[in-house]
């Protein structure tokens, strides 16, 4: 693991999930260049339940559904730490909202181990001893936490030096300075009738840059006005 500069464990009860996303394109990449390194960790194989790999159970004080019990994910989250400093998310609903200023801040946590949830969730004393932040993707509910787990790792991983080529580069991106990325074109210049604006063509860079930042401006008052009214870069 020389040279691995940030890492990601995934607790979760579908491992094979993440399979075919974590090996394509950049994430694969990254995996390759030994600028991240993920290791996917089935939860069932840390339950004392051995004959029936049971990781889940009814509430108390009743309820629907069942919730993921304590023990196999004490277990795992304290086997995947080892001696190794880890910050643990808990992927949840009810966490704070998962966004570029988190996907950047995360990006300094060398050992994130992710857990997923499933059913009603996990037992509170998880939460309450294991979790240091618990994040949202969305005011959503997703059947489990796999899909917003390939989602933190993606945005933290495309933010790592080193990880873009200069081709995908990270400047004007949406959320810069708060502000949502204006239109794009390429070629040609003139597609059935419908021309990219003259201005893009001018190749007076100054003027372009004045009528990118209006086009980003305007497009984010009318999608997202919030964007404008947060602090710079939150
Ligand atoms: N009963 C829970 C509630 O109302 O908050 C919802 C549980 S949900 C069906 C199962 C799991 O999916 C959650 O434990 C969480 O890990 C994941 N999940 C669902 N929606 C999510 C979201 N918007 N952001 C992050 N994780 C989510």
């Amino acid at each position: 693991m020389k040279n691995i500069m940030n890492r990601f464990d995934i607790i979760t009860i579908f491992p094979t999930m993440f399979v075919p996303v974590f090996n394509e394109s950049i994430l694969k990449r990254a995996q390759e260049k030994k600028r991240i390194a993920i290791r996917v960790h089935d939860l069932r194989d840390y339950t004392d339940d051995k004959k029936h790999r049971k990781i889940d159970d009814r509430p108390f004080g009743g309820g629907p559904g069942m919730v993921m019990m304590p023990q196999p994910l004490f277990d795992a989250v304290k086997a995947i730490k080892g001696r190794r400093k880890a910050k643990v998310i808990y992927t949840s609903p009810a966490g704070k909202p998962f966004t570029q200023f988190h996907a950047k801040r995360l990006t300094k946590a060398k050992n994130l181990i992710i857990i997923c949830g499933h059913y009603e969730g996990i037992d509170e004393r998880v939460r309450e001893s294991l979790v240091d932040e618990e994040l949202s993707v969305g005011d959503y509910v997703l059947t489990g936490g796999e899909i917003p787990a390939m989602l933190i790792v993606d945005a933290i991983t495309r933010l790592i030096p080193g990880v873009l080529g200069k081709k995908e580069s990270l400047i004007h991106e949406s959320f810069e300075d708060n502000l949502l990325e204006g239109p794009q074109y390429t070629r040609p210049a003139n597609f059935r009738g419908k021309k990219v604006p003259d201005v893009l063509l001018s190749g007076n860079h100054k003027t372009i840059e004045i009528w990118r930042n209006s086009r980003a401006l305007a497009l984010t008052k009318a999608v997202r006005p919030d964007l404008l009214k947060k602090d710079k870069g939150v």
